[in-house]
């Protein structure tokens, strides 16, 4: 089983040296848990994709300490500089054109590559120490629910992996935002995330093309990891866009749970659960993924789930739900 690891002094220089000579490890982030390898070993990376069964065309986001870093990976732009300058560190992903330096595993042969510089503490310390960057998707098996606790981790992956860093509960919940820079005057959004759009394009001045259900196959064709399936318990979710009511909820049956975005008026059952008091969007995308694997480990038949407003976090947190809903 995977050992759980205080972030000491002592500890993160045993990881960096494990990391260095081609290990894994699990990594707290702001978004959620990555699993972590040196960027520039191939066969560190390899040793990701066939922990999380991830398959070889889904591309690795790459993690740096700071902008600068970025000058040996990649081309950076006048986008990428104002957009770092505004949010960097933070949960947000650029998509630039690749050096030579990044292994084309690494990419899934994309001549682009992602990268993002993390503010978790925890992270920020342990990457502060390595002279390389951190390929590290989400820790989870391909298509299941991301993981936003150490314990998480350890459920999904304790037995392919040696090393999990505890940073605690992750603070966003949901995935980085990502954007495409490769053209700095057309940027677009890839995925919604933990950075809201609309603080992208305020930054940028312009707005920006976004993702929608019906553009999936033209942003896989761009970022082969958006697969219509993701995010997934095993358990049928099937996913509201109106509000349930409150009749619904106490004529219920104790097979189905509700998940709902805020607690309800009066309805209270076993099966009624409710990821925010009052509807505050980070409550919700924080709690978000813990409560669907709590949901599914109870062995509901079926999970309803209510959509969340389409702005702000709200667009990512609908987008997990609504992928997490597929069949
Ligand atoms: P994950 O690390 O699991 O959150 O997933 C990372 C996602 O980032 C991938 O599934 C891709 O969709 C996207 N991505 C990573 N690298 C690139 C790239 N070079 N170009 C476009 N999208 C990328
Ligand atoms: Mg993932």
């Amino acid at each position: 089983m995977a050992e759980i690891l205080k972030p000491t002094d002592e500890n993160l220089r045993i990881l960096r040296e494990f990391l260095r000579l081609g290990g894994l490890v699990a990594v707290p982030t702001e978004t959620v848990y990555g699993l972590a390898a040196n960027a520039l070993d191939a066969d560190a990376c390899a040793k990701i994709f066939e922990a999380k069964k991830r398959p070889s065309n889904d591309p690795l986001i790459c993690h740096v300490a700071s902008y600068e870093a970025l000058e040996a990976f990649c081309e950076t732009n006048e986008a990428s500089k104002i957009l770092a300058e505004a949010f960097w560190p933070g949960p947000l992903t650029f998509v630039l054109p690749k050096k030579d330096t990044i292994p084309s595993i690494v990419t899934a042969d994309l001549d682009s590559v992602a990268v993002r510089s993390p503010n978790h503490p925890v992270f920020r310390q342990l990457i502060e120490g390595c002279d390389f960057p951190l390929a590290a998707p989400s820790a989870n098996p391909f298509a299941y629910i991301s993981p936003t606790r150490a314990s998480h981790v350890e459920a999904n992956l304790g037995d392919r992996i040696e090393y999990i860093l505890e940073g605690g509960p992750c603070e966003y919940g949901v995935e980085s935002t990502i954007v495409d820079l490769r053209d700095p005057t057309n940027p677009k959004i890839l995925r919604y995330g933990a950075l809201p759009v609309e603080k992208i394009e305020n930054a940028l001045k312009k707005r920006l093309p976004r993702p929608t259900p019906k553009l999936d196959q033209e942003i896989i064709a761009i970022a082969p990891g958006s697969l219509p399936k993701h995010y997934s318990p095993r358990t049928p979710l099937e996913l509201r866009a109106s509000t349930v009511s409150e009749r619904e909820l106490i004529e219920s049956d104790q097979t189905t749970a509700y998940l709902l975005i805020r607690k309800p008026k009066s309805a209270r059952a076993a099966n009624i659960h409710w990821l925010s008091e009052k509807g505050k969007l980070e409550t919700i995308a924080s709690s978000l993924f813990a409560k669907l694997r709590e949901l599914d480990d109870a062995e509901y038949q079926r999970i309803i789930a209510e959509e969340a407003p389409e702005l702000g976090l709200g667009l990512a947190i609908n987008d997990r739900l609504r992928r997490a809903s597929f069949r």
